[in-house]
């Protein structure tokens, strides 16, 4: 049997008990609480009212500068809320806990660190990606996007260097998203290489963590957190289970991506193929649409229909089992942040 989790005064500093308990809810005049249940997304301010820094950091190599602007700084399109189907009870948490003190500095009253730091986990395809963008884009921010594999494998030789102009550059260019996807890689119980790696970012986790008149978002990624140690999880402020789409979510995301390959079903069809995509993850729901409609484009002039969908699950399914869901669950009880 798995032990308790027990609450080490390391997480202590990170976040209070209670998340914001002195946490008033921002509002201007003129705007209006929002009820509890009220539909999301709820409102924001509409003109963030940050300090924007824009400097390049002084003294690093420009080559890896070079490499960190062009590679690792994102240019993407913004994401916004709407985007994301389903998550409800994650997107208000991320809203109240993480982008509301940071948006409206003044109205947040709480005794601790404001939230910094997050790690984002569940299955492939969730989510996790599109949610931090989602974040950056809310943050009128600059996104840095790192793979905690690329960084161990490609970037290798120059790996320390890589991460600690990121955060150089996170620094000077706030306010910033730090993304890092596959952070177990970074932060299992290896030593070498990995080991230095690990303590370095465990070291910008704290700083970030801490220095609350900086404007630097932390979000760790993965679909492993298993094969993290349990001193680097607890580092994150929050961890948020982001589990496979709801039924109502995978029928938003399926009505929405079959539009796109002008494939057409009723409603009744849309419900059973929803109940047929059980535990599926919005990427795999994506790719099954996809090949309906590649099935459809062969055959001109056929109209779109759910035999080709059919046809289409038996070659795309859910990438993580039942018992891997479970799995998650349980990690989710042990040392998630329940909301
Ligand atoms: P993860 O980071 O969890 O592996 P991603 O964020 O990269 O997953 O998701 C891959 C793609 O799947 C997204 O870009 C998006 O198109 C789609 N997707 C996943 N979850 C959702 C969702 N809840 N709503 C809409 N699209 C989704």
């Amino acid at each position: 049997a798995m032990a308790s989790p027990s609450y080490g005064s390391r997480d202590a500093p990170l976040r209070p008990a209670e998340p914001f308990e002195k946490f008033s809810p921002p509002l201007a005049n003129g705007e209006r609480a929002a009820e509890p249940g009220a539909t999301f997304p709820l409102r924001l301010p509409s003109k963030p009212s940050l300090g924007f820094l824009d400097e390049q950091p002084k003294n690093v190599d420009p080559l890896v500068l070079e490499l960190v602007n062009t590679k690792v700084v994102e240019r993407g399109p913004p994401v916004q809320w709407s985007d994301i189907a389903g998550q409800v009870a994650v997107k208000a948490a991320i809203e109240e806990e993480l982008l509301w003190p940071i948006l409206r500095p003044g109205s947040y009253s709480g005794t601790s660190h404001p939230l910094r730091t997050l790690l984002l986990f569940g299955p492939r395809g969730t989510g996790k990606t599109l949610l931090s963008r989602c974040i950056s884009t809310q943050l009128g921010s600059t996104l840095l996007r790192l793979s905690g594999t690329t960084l161990l494998s490609t970037w290798k030789a120059e790996a320390e260097k890589i991460l600690q102009t990121v955060f150089l550059v996170a620094n000077c260019r706030q306010p910033s998203v730090v993304l890092i996807t596959e952070a177990e890689s970074l932060l299992g119980d290896d030593n070498g290489q990995a080991g230095n790696l690990k303590s370095q970012l465990l070291s910008y986790l704290d700083n970030v963590a801490t220095s609350s008149e900086h404007n630097v978002v932390v979000i760790g990624t993965t679909a492993r957190p298993g094969s993290m140690d349990e001193a680097s999880h607890r580092r994150f402020g929050t961890r948020l289970y982001i589990a496979p789409p709801d039924g109502a979510a995978r029928r938003h995301i399926l009505r929405q991506a079959l539009a796109r390959h002008s494939c057409c079903l009723g409603e009744r069809e849309l419900a059973a193929l929803a109940q047929r995509t059980e535990s599926f993850s919005g990427a795999e729901l994506l790719r099954l649409c996809q090949h309906a409609g590649a099935a459809r484009r062969a055959l001109p002039g056929a109209p779109g229909s759910y035999q080709e969908l059919e046809k289409a699950l038996g070659k795309v399914g859910p990438a993580a089992s039942q018992k891997e869901l479970d799995l998650f669950l349980e990690w989710d009880k042990m040392y998630g942040t329940r909301h």
